[in-house]
Formats: C-alpha cells, structure tokens, sequence
C-alpha cells in the first residue's frame, strides 16, 4: 500500500501494552508532527495483542522486558498479516525487542529460545552483560543517537545489512568485520534498531528518512527544536571525529 503521492498517512503503533517500555511510542508522535507539518493528514492507530495489524503505511514496534516481547511475538505469530503488510511495502521500525522479534529466534533471561517471526535473518542469544547506557551510530554518513538497555546480543545472518556501526556502545554487540559493533538490520522497507530515545525524536532525520519511504516522495527540509538538538549534539560529536558529515 505504501506508494507515490500519499496523501493520507496511516500510522500503526503495535500493541503499545506490551512493547512500549522505553517510550518508543512517541516515534509515532515524531513522525505524525513531521508529516503534518508537511501538509500530510496523518491516522495514528494503536494496536492491541487481540486486534488486526490495519493496512498502515507505518507500522512500529517497540522495545519491552523479555515477558511482555514473548506475548507480543506469539500475538504477531498468529498468523502472516505483519509479513504480508511488510511485503505490501509498509515500512517497519523494529526497535530493541521489536528488533529481536523479528528475527529467526531470541533467548530470553533462563535460556528459553523463542522462535522469532523470521522476517529478517537474525539470531539473538543472551551476552555475558545486560548492556545499558548511550548508544551512537553511524549510519550512512549520518549519526544516530540514542540510548540502548538489553541484555540480549544479535548476530545477522550473512545476507543481511546492519542499519549502522557503532561509534559508542554495543547495538547488535556483534562485530561485522573490523573491530566495530553493528547495530540494528537494514532490510528494504524494514529498520531494526537497539535505540531508544525515543529514536525519532533524537534523529530527525531519521524520522524523514522513514516518511520519505512511506510516503514515495522526497520531503522539504524542516526546522524545529529536535533538529536544533540533533545538530547540536553532532557538533559536540564533530569535536571527537573529523569525518563526520553532518549538516
Ligand atoms: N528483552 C530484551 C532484552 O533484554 C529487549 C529489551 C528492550 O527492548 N530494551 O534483550
């Protein structure tokens, strides 16, 4: 359904009871402020464990405790609609359990596997430490920033693409060549991510990213206060690298 010239954006926050332990909920709120902005009518839906996944353009799962993300993960198994809306083209922000639950399999605190919903190939098994603190992440010749809480360590599977390297913090906590972390999957119109923050809120840019796939079209650029931060924020990080190519 996602496509060109869409003029009414539908927006599904995925049973927010279960994963919306770290806040994640307002990535809706991000991208619903930015795409009115932009003169796009936006419908924010929140999804309960017991209802359909509607035919949204956006659709976003958030982190949870290992409890909750198993409820969650067997509500999404009941049957293929996140898989089919995915493949419709919905774009999909997976954040931390989100991330993990829509991979092959994760274990949980205790050492139960659970079978992931398999729409990216990834295999999450507990690390020696729960990690927790700020995560920064470049992604593309962007920085994204955020903060991280899990104890779970993701490994991709070959085919698969991280969404960015770590600079600080662990994200997948799994190397991909080199001595750097990876963090989260990049998969078409699917965004994993061990960032919360919320995400959106702290990276603009990333919110636009997401609309401009949503919405098939380019956007005009915007100003508001969470730009300000962001570029704020880089220009602290600039004084550490001199590659980076920020604004
Ligand atoms: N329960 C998962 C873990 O601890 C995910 C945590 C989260 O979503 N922040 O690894």
């Amino acid at each position: 359904m996602a496509g060109n010239d869409v003029t009414m954006l539908k927006i599904a926050v995925l049973y927010p009871e279960l994963l919306g332990t770290y806040g994640d909920g307002g990535n809706a709120l991000v991208l619903a402020s930015r795409a009115r902005r932009r003169g796009v009518e936006v419908e924010v839906v929140q999804v309960a464990l017991d209802e359909e996944i509607p035919d949204a353009q956006i659709l976003l799962l958030g982190g949870g405790e290992d409890g909750p993300q198993r409820q969650a993960t067997y509500g999404l198994a009941k049957d293929d609609t996140l898989a089919k809306r995915v493949n419709d083209g919905a774009v999909l922000l997976a954040v931390c359990a989100g991330f993990q639950l829509i991979g092959t399999s994760y274990e949980v605190e205790g050492g139960l596997h659970v079978e992931g919903l398999g729409l990216v190939e990834s295999v999450t098994t507990r690390g020696a430490k729960r990690r927790v603190g700020d995560l920064l992440t470049r992604v593309g010749n962007r920085w994204m920033v955020g903060f991280e809480n899990h104890g779970g360590e993701t490994e991709l599977g070959s085919n698969e693409v991280p969404l960015g390297v770590v600079e600080a913090g662990a994200g997948n906590g799994r190397f991909a060549g080199g001595a750097r972390y990876v963090d989260g999957v990049r998969r078409g119109n699917i965004f994993g991510t061990y960032a919360h923050g919320p995400v959106l809120a702290q990276n603009p840019w990333f919110a636009d990213e997401l609309l401009t796939h949503a919405l098939g079209r380019e956007l005009e650029p915007l100003s508001s206060v969470a730009d300000d931060l962001h570029r704020s924020r880089v220009r602290e990080i600039g004084d550490f690298h001199d590659d980076v190519v920020d604004y």
